[in-house]
């Protein structure tokens, strides 16, 4: 579990390098401010500046030249779950393509499982998160695919994370495959009544095999008519219309963006929709990675996301996926870093995460390196030191 800042005013002190994701603050940018301080109060932080400026404090944290960043923020991940496909992963990476169909497997074992099951598992892979730094994670539904069973898994997803996703529109459950337009009534009808007062927002994935743009629209607006935010699975798999339906219906995100034209990446410039990256995902299935790098030259702003599930993409480390994204996806380490944490904020439509700065939450990690660029440059080697977070307030639905 991460570390909890204690009652009264605690300063941290002798940061190497703090990034704070702050220009007008530090320098560059991610901010930086070299030999920093921070103070944190009632979960909180309520000062930032120069080591040699803190003033006295209830206790007191030496750093001792470490970096400090923001707690990395996971604005994409599907934590519950039963069972596993490391066999359909091993016959992937002898050569087998990968298809959206995979998740009925997962879809299968989800429904077998008890609560305490799922429970344990999420439990498992929280504090796999945590361990790598991620202090803020959404989590989706989309392995139920029955009225009942979306709605637990957003009932236990809620008891770990405020940022809970209905996706009963993950894919056509095999049930409904001779009707996929009775599937779509219902997760526009009694599923989502279900599932709404668990969840902040609604996601579809739009994509080959899975949902059509005409279908993911009457999905979303079917959610935002019951106050949930979209966000939406696009172009992982081909090009298509996904990522012009995200920003058609104002998507804080859309996610994946493997296949991205040009006028798509115009279209997210001009929009309020983020496009979140999944380097996780190409990695696992082998597939090629879109260059982060001409995204962000085109003006749109990225978030770095582990996109854990059991499928596609089974990691929970924040840190591989800033290494895979500087490597495969182009991106510097700054804009990696950036996006890990700010970015992936952003795509929540967070304001007191992903910031290390007065009145933003208490989520910070901090590095056994000399710099964050040490993510990047030492890939697979575990150089998070410690974790804090500050308290979480799930909330409890009806
Ligand atoms: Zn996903």
């Amino acid at each position: 579990m991460p570390d909890t800042f204690g009652s009264g005013a605690t300063a941290l002190v002798s940061i190497g390098s703090l990034v704070t994701n702050d220009p007008f603050h530090g320098t560059g940018p991610l901010g930086l401010i070299t030999d920093a301080a921070l103070v944190v109060e009632d979960g909180r932080i309520t000062w930032v500046g120069s080591s040699a400026d803190c003033g006295p404090a209830d206790h007191v944290i030496d750093l001792d030249g470490r970096v400090v960043l923001p707690g990395f923020v996971d604005s994409h991940a599907h934590p519950v779950f039963a069972g596993d496909r490391a066999g359909e992963f091993a016959a992937r990476m002898a050569g087998e393509q990968y298809a959206a169909g995979g998740i009925r497997t997962t879809v299968a074992a989800t429904r077998a499982a008890t609560d305490e099951d799922l429970r344990a598992r999420l439990a498992r892979l929280t504090s796999e998160f945590h361990a790598s730094g991620i202090t803020t994670f959404e989590a989706k539904s989309g392995y139920g695919l029955t009225v009942h069973d979306e709605q637990r898994s957003l009932r236990l997803a809620r008891e770990v994370t405020d940022e809970t996703t209905y996706l009963g529109a993950h894919v056509v459950p095999q049930e409904f495959a001779d009707d996929p337009e009775a599937y779509v009534s219902l997760v526009t009808g009694a599923m989502l009544d279900a599932c709404a007062p668990h969840a902040r927002w609604i996601d579809v994935f739009c994509d080959r095999g899975a949902f059509g743009a005409d279908q993911a629209r009457t999905i979303l607006a079917a959610g935002i008519e019951r106050g949930l935010l979209p966000r939406i699975h696009a172009n992982q798999l081909q090009h298509g219309d996904g990522i012009r339906v995200a920003v058609e219906m104002g998507a804080a995100s859309a996610d994946h963006c493997t296949f991205a034209s040009d006028e798509d990446l115009a279209l997210l410039a001009d929009s309020g929709t983020v496009a979140t990256l999944l380097p996780g995902a190409e990695f696992s299935t082998r597939s090629p990675y879109p260059d982060a790098r001409r995204f962000i030259a085109a003006g749109v702003t990225v978030a770095l996301a582990t996109d854990c599930n059991p499928g596609s993409s089974y990691t929970t480390s924040m840190p591989f996926c800033i290494a895979v994204a500087v490597r495969d996806m182009h991106m510097t380490p700054d804009q990696a870093v950036w996006s890990a944490t700010a970015g992936g904020a952003r795509a929540l439509r967070r304001e007191d995460v992903g910031v290390v700065a007065v009145g933003a939450r208490a989520d910070l990690l901090s590095l056994n390196a000399p710099s964050h660029t040490h993510l990047a440059y030492r890939p697979g080697v575990d150089l998070v030191d410690r974790v804090w977070q500050a308290p979480l307030t799930p909330k409890v639905a009806p």
